[in-house]
């Protein structure tokens, strides 16, 4: 598996950079399925392909668990639309599962997906802090968008934090979940 080390993306390009990944407190809400969810992703942190389109954008934080302690080896399996609102229903194209490294800190690299029918532009992550908590199934959004409004599963607490990088988009999102 090839992991990218979380510390050269936080390295000091920009002020906002080197922040840490912060613990909210605040248990992380599940949110629907939805109709597009596939067991059996493969293991990868790099989900961009050459082709597909969409903008760049890395996604990085942390999963905590309750006590804001930073949970190494949690299991998270994202799947999204590429730019243009659309899932790869018949293969694995944006879509993969990874594990925190000691720190618990998570890295995907990925395109910001596209609006769909009703829906906000939207990542969908399955996550479990071990091999003996439940999973949890929420999803990602982003700020400032107005279809958000228009969305009835859009949720406030799951807007990641967003900047502009030279290749694309950098968001922040940190998980918190319960043992049980
Ligand atoms: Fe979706």
């Amino acid at each position: 598996m090839e992991t990218m080390n979380v510390t050269e993306l936080t390295a000091p390009k920009g002020a906002t950079s080197r922040v840490s990944p912060r613990c909210s407190g605040t248990l992380t809400h599940a949110i629907a399925e939805g109709p597009y969810y596939k067991p059996g992703s493969p293991e990868k942190d790099m989900l961009y392909e050459e082709g597909v389109p969409g903008e760049r954008l890395t996604v990085t934080g942390c999963v905590f668990d309750a006590g804001c302690r930073p949970a190494a080896h949690a299991w998270l399996d994202f799947w999204q639309a590429n730019g243009q609102g659309r899932y790869d229903n018949a293969g694995y194209t944006l879509r993969g599962h990874q594990y925190t490294d000691a720190s618990g800190r998570f890295i995907l690299e990925t395109v910001v997906p596209g609006r769909y029918g009703w829906r906000t532009p939207h990542i969908h992550v399955k996550l479990r802090l071990n091999d003996n908590s439940s999973v949890l199934t929420t999803q990602l959004f982003f700020p400032e968008l107005p279809s958000n409004q228009g969305d009835f599963l859009f949720d406030e607490t799951q807007v990641v934090e967003l900047e502009k990088t030279p290749g694309g988009k950098l968001a922040r999102f940190s998980f918190v979940l319960d043992t049980g």
